[in-house]
């Protein structure tokens, strides 16, 4: 009999090191075994060094996420974005010391893990890190998802994508721990530790416990955090303040 193993699936931290010191805390206390992060470690928030320490730290798999991209590669060009993007993106590019630049474009663009996937935006081509938003979106992913379970994040919105016979329906997260069901295919987001967007200021991640390889438990977890020191951080740096603004909405 297999044993069975508990995972933290975090991502999209995006430079918020008190949401991700909650999130290590409260994951270690509900005794997980290991941490697997969906990238964007950085932008968006004031602490992208610290956030790249504490998960360098968790020695754990990361991904390669879009801002993880645009603040890691010099020939990506600021003024593809807007001026809020483009300020935190050079103003992150201007902390990062070259072995964290280094270290975040060596990530890998999606992994299989005991037989599930891992994966920023979709697989259909990750390196363009397509949105995920409906099951529409989802389709084009679960057309070439080889495993029972993939993750994913990028939206900042958690929700469950799941294939039943040739339908595919998406699910808003279940408030509590639920059972996978193995005839069917899932394609799950789990939300965002340092930016979440869907209207609960909390930092969300979630919980994956499994058997062997087929099934197992989903358990999305919101952990309280101080969003005041995260929002003074933002403004000390002289990032937008609407950067701070927005994480006491959850938008
Ligand atoms: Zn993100």
């Amino acid at each position: 009999m297999a044993k069975e193993r508990k995972y933290a699936i975090i991502s999209d931290i995006h430079a918020n090191i008190e949401a991700l010191d909650a999130v290590i805390a409260d994951a270690t206390a509900q005794g997980v075994d290991e941490f697997l992060c969906l990238g964007d470690v950085v932008g968006y928030n004031a602490s992208p060094c610290e956030c790249i320490a504490r998960i360098r730290e968790l020695n754990c798999r990361v991904i390669h996420g879009n801002h993880d991209h645009y603040c890691s590669d010099p020939t990506v060009d600021l003024n593809d974005f807007n001026d809020e993007a483009a300020a935190v993106i050079d103003w992150t590019r201007r902390q990062l010391s070259q072995d964290e630049l280094e270290w975040l474009r060596s990530l890998p663009m999606r992994l299989k893990v005991f037989g599930f996937g891992l994966v920023h935006g979709s697989l259909d081509s990750p390196a363009d890190f397509r949105y995920t938003f409906n099951a529409e979106d989802a389709r084009d992913s679960f057309n070439i998802q080889d495993t029972p379970i993939c993750f994913h994040g990028h939206t900042h919105v958690p929700k469950i994508f799941a294939m039943v016979h040739d339908q595919v329906i998406a699910l808003p997260p279940p408030n509590e721990k639920v059972m996978l069901d193995h005839t069917m295919k899932y394609f799950i987001n789990v939300g965002s530790v340092g930016q979440p967007r869907d209207r609960i200021n909390q930092a969300c991640y979630l919980i994956y416990t499994v058997k062997g390889i087929v099934g197992g438990t989903i358990e999305y977890r919101r952990v309280d955090y101080d969003i005041e020191s995260t929002a003074a951080r933002i403004e000390a740096a002289g990032l937008p303040t609407e950067l701070g603004d927005r994480l006491f909405v959850g938008k």
